[in-house]
């Protein structure tokens, strides 16, 4: 019937809530009941010590007096109509009562038996009569002042009054006890509903996104921890939709990054190989640019290679002591034609020396690679790229500073992160920075980038020196 959340709320709480209720109720009523029963037998009890002090005055029940001082309290006791007196004989035997009839000698009297049998000469006995009335009715021995027995004086009231009492309060506290469960029903089935319908909603949403629908929203229901969840599950959503966008575009720009010296390759070999023969000059420089092509399309395997490592942390590298000046210009020597062929300037004013580094060889000149390439990428004919290199305390700094386009505030946090392009137009895979990021770091050093469009990007490489 109840399923889940529902379910846990029954058995959980509402249970627990029914059977507490149902304690205090019962509680409730029985301590009402028990103080209704005491009080009126307090009453009579109270009654027939009266009574019986002024009965105990007398010898015995044959004094002359005795039947008429009995007869006279009884008749004017203001409680008479409320409750039956009797005065029961020595033997027993009725000789007064307020009612004026005599009692049935079948109505059960265990209150006098049990008075008679007490050593307080005290019972009270409540139960029905034959005809069905419930009573409550307490017996009390007299006895004269030498300790003879003078007589017993019973009093008997009704306990319907009362009993219409006691189940008019009782009916009160069940109604009070059934109004709070129904009220507990009430506000636990809206506050149930605030959490399933949102989660019936989160949840489908959730498989949505899960499909592959990162367009999927959830209008937030409630400014709590749900509405805080669908900002979580929106947030998700989106973050997914983009990851999944740099994802095409990572291929996209790969596959073109792959094809562009395929071409050249594939058109240069398919001219050698033609019919005629072409001339040495063409053949040189054939041979030229497909072994350039075959060398750019190594280097980005391997920048593949390097940043699948990095996902799976299994790039290892093998530290040596370096001399940071020669592997910059190494990379350098390697990067001025195109510079020069580009139109662009590459200034760099080298240093006489520099502290030694421990450092992976390959892979700093990759990382130096990489920050040059961008530059130059990025910086237009005519534009300047220079190369500083300054040594501190305990650390040397390589600062790449260039004139070109630079990179928009927006974009400046996430040009580290894997696949970002900030310019989907130039060529570039997106990871490179992410991988010599990566590298720097596990040299120990760090990567810092500054950027202001129109103005340049200046790219800092702090390295820390190696203990002598
Ligand atoms: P890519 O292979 O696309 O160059 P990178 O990870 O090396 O990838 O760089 C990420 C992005 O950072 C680039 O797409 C580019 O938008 C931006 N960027 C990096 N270096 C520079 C620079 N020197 N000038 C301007 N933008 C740069």
């Amino acid at each position: 019937m109840f399923k889940g959340i529902t379910k846990r709320w029954v058995l959980n709480t509402l249970c627990a809530i029914v059977a507490v209720i149902v304690l205090v109720v019962v509680s409730l009523s029985y301590v009402v009941s028990t103080y209704y029963y005491s009080s009126v037998e307090q009453n009579l009890n109270g009654r027939s010590v009266e009574f019986a002090n002024i009965l105990s005055g007398f010898r015995s029940d044959m004094d002359q007096t005795f039947t008429s001082t009995a007869r006279d309290y009884v008749e004017n006791s203001p409680h008479k109509e409320r409750m039956e007196i009797t005065v029961l004989s020595h033997s027993g035997d009725i000789l007064v009562t307020s009612t004026g009839f005599t009692p049935d000698k079948e109505e059960p009297m265990p209150d006098y038996e049990s008075a008679r049998n007490s050593s307080s000469g005290y019972a009270k006995w409540v139960g029905k009569l034959s005809s069905g009335e419930k009573v409550t009715a307490v017996t009390r021995i007299v006895k004269s002042s030498d300790g003879n027995t003078i007589c017993a004086v019973r009093y008997v009231s009704s306990m319907e009054a009362t009993d219409k009492l006691l189940f008019a309060a009782i009916a009160i506290f069940i109604a009070i006890g059934l109004v709070v469960i129904a009220l507990v029903i009430l506000s636990g089935t809206y506050f149930i509903r605030s959490i399933v319908r949102p989660v019936r909603v989160i949840s489908d949403t959730a498989k949505k996104i899960a499909q592959g629908d990162f367009n999927a929203k959830i209008d937030k229901m409630y400014d709590d921890e749900i509405g805080d969840l669908c900002d979580s599950i929106n947030d998700m959503a989106k973050e997914l939709g983009a990851s999944e966008r740099m994802k095409n575009d990572f291929i996209s720009s790969v596959s073109h990054e792959l094809r562009t010296p395929l071409t050249a390759i594939k058109g240069w070999a398919e001219t050698m190989h033609g019919t005629e023969l072409p001339d040495k000059a063409t053949f040189d420089k054939g041979i030229d640019i497909i072994v350039k092509e075959s060398t750019r399309l190594t280097g980005i395997v391997e920048e593949l290679l390097d940043f699948s490592r990095m996902q799976n942390e299994s790039m290892i590298l093998r530290f040596e002591k370096l001399d940071i000046l020669a592997e910059l210009d190494e990379v350098l020597y390697m990067m001025r034609d195109r510079a020069i062929s580009e139109g662009k300037h590459l200034l760099y004013d080298q240093p006489e020396s520099m502290p030694a580094i421990m450092a992976d060889k390959n892979k700093l000149k990759q990382v130096f690679l990489n920050i040059v390439d961008n530059a130059l990428k990025y910086t237009p004919a005519e534009g300047v790229v220079g190369i500083q290199v300054l040594s501190e305390s305990q650390s040397v700094r390589v600062i790449v500073t260039d004139t070109g386009c630079g990179i928009a505030p927006d974009d400046l946090p996430r040009v580290k992160d894997k696949f970002f392009k900030a310019n989907q137009s130039v060529r570039g895979s997106g990871i490179g920075l992410a991988i010599a990021d990566e590298i720097v770091q596990k040299h120990g050093g760090n990567l810092e980038i500054e950027s202001g469009i129109g103005v340049g990007t200046t790219v800092t490489i702090t390295l820390p020196v190696a203990n002598s």
